[in-house]
C-alpha cells in the first residue's frame, strides 16, 4: 500500500482523508490518505522518513505552509511565485513543493461562471491561502486588488510581493473603503470557521452588486455568505475550491485524472455530517 499524508498541527477535523480515500477507492488504487499531526520541531524527522518509505507525497496545512519552504529539495513554479506550499510530491527520492490552492480557487470561480478579468477585487486575509488567491486573480487579469488584513504588516508584505510580480496592477493595502465598490470580495481568513460560525471578517456592509467567495467550508453557509446573500450578492462557498485543489494534488501524486464528482460527494457528505 502507498501512503499520502496531511501534515499540520493539529489536523484532527480535516475533510481531505474522506475525499482522497474515496478517490483512491473509485479508481481501485491500494493507496491510503492519513493524518499526520506534528509540531514544527518534528518536521525534519518526519520528512526524512517520507523520503525513505512508501509515502508518495503530502498535503501541508496550518501552520506549516511557510516553514516547509526551507525543508524541501525544490519548489515548482506556482509555489515559488505564490510563496506557499500546500502539496509535496516525491520525485526520484526528492521532495518537491507545489501549490494547488490557486488552481482550486480559479476552478471554483469557473464552476460558478465568474470571470475575474477586469474586476475590482478585495481579498480579506494575507496568509497562505490569500497569497494563492491574489496571485491567481492577478494572473487572471483582475483590474485592481485590495488586500485587507488584521495584521497590517502582513498585508503590506503581500502587497509588495504582488507589486514586484505585477508592476502595472492597481494594488491597495488595508484600504477598507475599497470594499464598498468591489465586484468580488473573497474571505481568505479563517474567521467564520466552525465553531466560531457567527463571526464575519467583513468590516462594513456588503455592496449590493458584489460576488462573495468564502474559502471557509465548514460550515458551508457562513455568516459572511449569509450577510452577502441578504445584500443581494451572488455567493460561492469553499467546498468547490477544496475539491479542485485536492483533485490537482491527486493528479500530482498519482499521474491520473481525479474522479472529481466522487470527491465532491465525499467532501459534501463529510461537511454535512
Ligand atoms: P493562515 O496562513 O493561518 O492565515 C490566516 C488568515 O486569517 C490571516 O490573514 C489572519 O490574519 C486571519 N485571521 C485569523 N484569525 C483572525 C481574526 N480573529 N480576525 C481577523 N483575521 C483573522 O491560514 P490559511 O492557510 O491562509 O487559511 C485561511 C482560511 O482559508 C482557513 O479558514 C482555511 O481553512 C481556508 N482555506 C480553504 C481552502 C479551500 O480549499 N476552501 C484552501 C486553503 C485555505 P493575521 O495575519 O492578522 O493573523
Amino acid at each position: 500500500m502507498k501512503h499520502v499524508y496531511l501534515l499540520g498541527y493539529p489536523v484532527a477535523h480535516s475533510i481531505s482523508p474522506a475525499m482522497q480515500n474515496a478517490a483512491f477507492a473509485a479508481l481501485g488504487m491500494n493507496w491510503e490518505y492519513a493524518l499526520l499531526s506534528l509540531p514544527r520541531e518534528d518536521l525534519p524527522r518526519a520528512l526524512a522518513r517520507v523520503r525513505r518509505d512508501d509515502c508518495i507525497g503530502l498535503n501541508v496545512t496550518i501552520p506549516h505552509k511557510a516553514a516547509m519552504f526551507e525543508l524541501l529539495d525544490d519548489v515548482g513554479e506556482s509555489a515559488r511565485r505564490i510563496g506557499a506550499v500546500n502539496t509535496l510530491v516525491k520525485r526520484d527520492g526528492k521532495l518537491i513543493g507545489e501549490n494547488t490552492d490557486a488552481y482550486g480557487f480559479m476552478q471554483s470561480l469557473r464552476d460558478a461562471r465568474v470571470e475575474p478579468r477586469g474586476m475590482r477585487v478585495a481579498v480579506l486575509g494575507a496568509g497562505g491561502a490569500a497569497r494563492a488567491v491574489v496571485f491567481a486573480l492577478a494572473e487572471a487579469g483582475a483590474a485592481s486588488i485590495a488586500i485587507v488584513n488584521r495584521t497590517a504588516s502582513r498585508a503590506e508584505l503581500l502587497g509588495d510581493k504582488l507589486k514586484d510580480e505585477f508592476p502595472r496592477l492597481d494594488i491597495s493595502v488595508n484600504a477598507v473603503e475599497s470594499l464598498r465598490d468591489a465586484n468580488l470580495i473573497v474571505n481568505a481568513t479563517s474567521v467564520g470557521m466552525s465553531p466560531n460560525a457567527d463571526n464575519s471578517p467583513m468590516p462594513c456592509a456588503f455592496p449590493r452588486q458584489a460576488i462573495a467567495f468564502d474559502l471557509v467550508y465548514r460550515p458551508l453557509q457562513t455568516r459572511f455568505l449569509r450577510d452577502a446573500q441578504q445584500a443581494g450578492a451572488q455567493t460561492i462557498n469553499g467546498l468547490g475550491m477544496l475539491v479542485h485543489q485536492g483533485a490537482a494534488s491527486f493528479k500530482l501524486w498519482t499521474g491520473r485524472d481525479a474522479p472529481v464528482e466522487v470527491m465532491f460527494e465525499a467532501a459534501r457528505r463529510e461537511v454535512e455530517r
